[in-house]
């Protein structure tokens, strides 16, 4: 399995009217066909502008058509044959990449990624021949590190992340919306765009605040001569992040600034994601700091093709972001991924599908089955098998049958998780059982039409008895007897009219399944369409002269020096001159290097307090809310848990897999007392050693009363009493306040004394 880099394009937007406006100064230039980008620093002549080279450079005038028919083409082109690939475009808020990924409508150059992927994909599925596809679309989005499913019935519910051995992280109860053609795309494409939460910023008012990835799932199923079946799946990942601003910078303040907080939170995780898998020496890549980092885990590292579009303002005002974007791109490049075709996948859709589809259309045309001949074009051999071998050919496929069956259900025990799998497996043993012996069934029924004298008795003894075991089999296993195909098809019911509505109405079912089916799969259309083909064709050259050029860039930047240094001169004041040159340039690249290490400090010290001011922020938050507690747990009742903070802080626990605390359940302690009698007041000298169990009975009744009453109550009624003991002076006859702390100073007084 080959490694092969991310690949990286920039594309710079035109100055915007409101920067026009201001006199805003163009700080980016671009040389095309060497792939550079030159960044001048604003007000500073003496500095040489910073260079960075990438795998495509797009300045203010180049189309979004140009820059996928060389860039994207071919990762696009990988999924349609099996490969997983990722789009995505980063840059600070109002750099375009909402422009690039979902685009205009006009002009048609400009429209974005998104719809070109799909007619890409869907033009490629048409050209395609012995292929079939299953094509599904989703569409989620992360907002405040939430994800929630932009296709969904409840587009406010979250979906939590789960991680599965081979279909990697996924978004659990992700709505799949299976297309059959562009238009359908697009129309999932508008609906999702509309539930993004978009809020007002002071760089873009229309500023999606929120990270999405649209997802194609292609599934394709390619037949090839032999009549064999070869399953692949591809997934292209579609990405439009959140702007990659500072805070500052964005003038957000309150629930904004907390978002902000997150959005930063995702886009920062991601950008220790690529230093960590840049620089070799880190073992531990922390994908799991972000949800953005988590989905994208495959696209960064693993098994995906990946292209990062680094969207630019050219305006002098977003130098900071701008070089900010380029190093963060230039930094992606180094990213090493396998990709690789993602061949057979156990949990394929379409295999279902398409197995199905066979068995239907076999049912249906009446040659199911390998040994099942169409009734009236009999071959000979078979017309002539006589009913004893009949019985033992069905012996066989019963025996052959049972223990498959067997050793299904062996499977089915040990691999619980994959349940449905195996239901599926078990339909299609049931159904080639079934095939089989029906095939089987009419060899004998046309055999004893032309010699109805040899019809014997055993024959019919096994027809009665041996599908109701097999019944009794299967039915153990297979759950919906519905969803079975139709038992014994018949191709032509006028010749058993015993069975032949039955077999009329189970047709038509089959047929109907069959449609449905057919309709899901779509692939070949325009397999003969010539101009597709052509165009198809032409795109690829594109793609790959585009490809020719860059290698050609590539090398003739690293070759200059060399040829320098290895050059036979005529004369030494030519070699002079020529290394004279060199040296001037070396000298050129080492100051710019010594302005990229002072700059690279200046912005790593503005980094830093950055995050130093949203740790204060969140210390500040914290001691808030600690302080509240702790002036709230004292009015929690003792013998709840939440009374003591200590105690709950010790058994909270993180979960790694949800990102969130466990928190422990709310609970009381409720204590269990020797059954109460009523007790006699004695002089404090006589109190028995059980006093306390006395007062524990007195407290208990409290917290009972409390429990029953509100609390005004029964303070109501403690100091109603007391008065009324006060005013009768009564020495002899107490409250329950006053017994309560009668017996609570005689504790006390005993445990002194004890
Ligand atoms: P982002 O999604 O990065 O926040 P947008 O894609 O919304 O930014 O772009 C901001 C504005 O700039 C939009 O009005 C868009 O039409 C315009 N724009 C962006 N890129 C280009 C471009 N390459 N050519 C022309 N206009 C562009
Ligand atoms: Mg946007």
């Amino acid at each position: 399995m080959g490694s092969e880099s991310v690949k990286v394009v920039v594309r710079c937007r035109p100055l915007n009217d409101r920067e026009t406006a201001l006199g805003s100064k163009m700080v980016l230039t671009m040389d095309l066909q060497r792939c550079q980008c030159f960044i001048k620093k604003p007000m500073s002549a003496d500095e040489p502008p910073k260079q960075f080279t990438f795998d495509g450079t797009y300045f203010t005038d180049q189309t979004t058509e140009q820059m996928y028919n060389e860039s994207a083409y071919p990762l696009v082109e990988g999924v349609t044959e099996g490969y997983n690939g990722t789009i995505f475009a980063y840059g600070q808020t109002g750099s375009g990449k909402s422009f690039t990924m979902q685009g205009v409508t006009e002009p048609p150059a400009q429209r974005g990624v998104i719809p070109r992927a799909f007619e890409h994909i869907f033009e490629s599925i048409q050209c395609s021949e012995n292929t079939k596809f299953l094509v599904r679309a989703s569409y989620l989005e992360i907002y405040n590190e939430e994800i929630r499913d932009l296709l969904g019935s409840d587009t406010k519910q979250r979906l939590e992340l789960k991680e599965h051995p081979e279909r990697g992280v996924y978004a659990r109860d992700l709505s799949m919306h299976t297309v059959h053609n562009v238009a359908e795309c697009e129309s999932m494409m508008e609906r999702g765009w509309r539930n993004r939460a978009v809020a007002y910023t002071f760089m873009n008012k229309d500023s999606s605040r929120s990270h999405s990835i649209f997802s194609i799932h292609l599934e394709m199923c390619r037949t090839d001569a032999a009549g064999q079946d070869h399953l692949r799946v591809g997934k292209l990942n579609l990405v439009d992040l959140a702007g990659s601003e500072r805070q500052s910078k964005t003038g957000a303040t309150g629930e904004r600034l907390r978002e902000a907080t997150k959005i930063n939170l995702s886009l920062s995780a991601l950008g220790n994601v690529i230093s960590a898998l840049v620089d070799g020496r880190s073992k531990y890549v922390p994908y799991r700091d972000s949800k953005l980092t988590r989905l994208l885990q495959d696209s960064l590292g693993g098994k995906t093709r990946t292209l990062m579009v680094a969207c630019l303002s050219p305006a002098d005002s977003n130098y900071e972001e701008s070089l900010c974007t380029l190093r963060y791109a230039n930094r992606a490049k180094s990213i090493q991924n396998r990709p690789c075709i993602n061949e057979d996948p156990k949990d394929a859709l379409l295999r279902e599908y398409q197995e199905e589809i066979k068995k239907l259309r076999a049912l249906i045309s009446g040659q199911l089955g390998s040994v099942a001949p169409v009734p009236s074009v009999m071959p000979k051999h078979q017309a002539e098998v006589c009913p004893n071998s009949t019985d033992r050919e069905k012996d066989k496929i019963k025996k052959d049958y049972e223990e498959r069956l067997a050793k299904l259900q062996a499977d089915f025990s040990a691999e619980r998780e994959s349940k449905a799998k195996l239901q599926q497996d078990i339909t299609t043993l049931r159904a080639s059982y079934d095939s089989k012996l029906s095939g089987l069934e009419k060899i004998k029924t046309s055999r004893e039409r032309s010699t109805p004298k040899n019809a014997s008795s055993s024959s019919v003894t096994t027809e009665e008895t041996f599908p109701s075991n097999a019944n009794e089999l299967s039915q153990s296993i297979v759950p919906h007897a519905a969803d079975r195909i139709p038992k014994s098809p018949d191709g032509v019911p006028e010749e058993s009219p015993g069975v032949g509505t039955a077999g009329d109405v189970e047709q038509k079912e089959a047929l109907e399944r069959l449609q449905r089916l057919e309709q899901e799969v779509v692939g070949g259309e325009q397999a003969r369409n010539k101009e597709f083909q052509q165009r198809q064709r032409q795109r690829r050259k594109v793609a790959d002269q585009r490809k020719a050029q860059l290698v050609q860039a590539l090398s003739d930047n690293s070759e200059e020096s060399d040829n320098v240094l290895f050059s036979v001169y005529d004369s030494i004041q030519e070699e002079v001159h020529a290394k004279g040159q060199m040296l001037s340039k070396v000298q050129g690249k080492l100051k710019a290097a010594k302005l990229e290490i002072r700059d690279l400090q200046a912005e790593f010290e503005e980094e830093r307090n950055d995050y130093l001011v949203t740790i204060r922020r969140l210390e500040r938050e914290g001691q808030l809310l600690h302080g509240l507690l702790e002036r709230m747990a004292p009015l929690v009742r003792r013998d709840c848990n939440y009374s003591s903070l200590e105690r709950l802080k010790r058994e909270a626990a993180w979960d790694e897999e949800s990102t969130a605390w466990r928190i422990p359940d709310v609970t009381i302690q409720r204590t269990t007392l020797p059954s109460g009698g009523t007790f006699h007041l004695s002089p404090p000298r006589g109190l028995a050693a059980d006093a306390k169990d006395i007062v524990q009975v007195e407290e208990d009744r409290y917290k009972e009363l409390l429990d029953r009453s509100d609390s005004e109550n029964i303070a109501n009624a403690y100091f109603r009493c007391k008065r009324a003991n006060q005013l009768r002076g009564g020495e002899t006859a107490m409250g329950h306040g006053e017994v309560f702390f009668f017996f609570l100073g005689h504790c006390r007084t005993f445990d002194r004394t004890r």
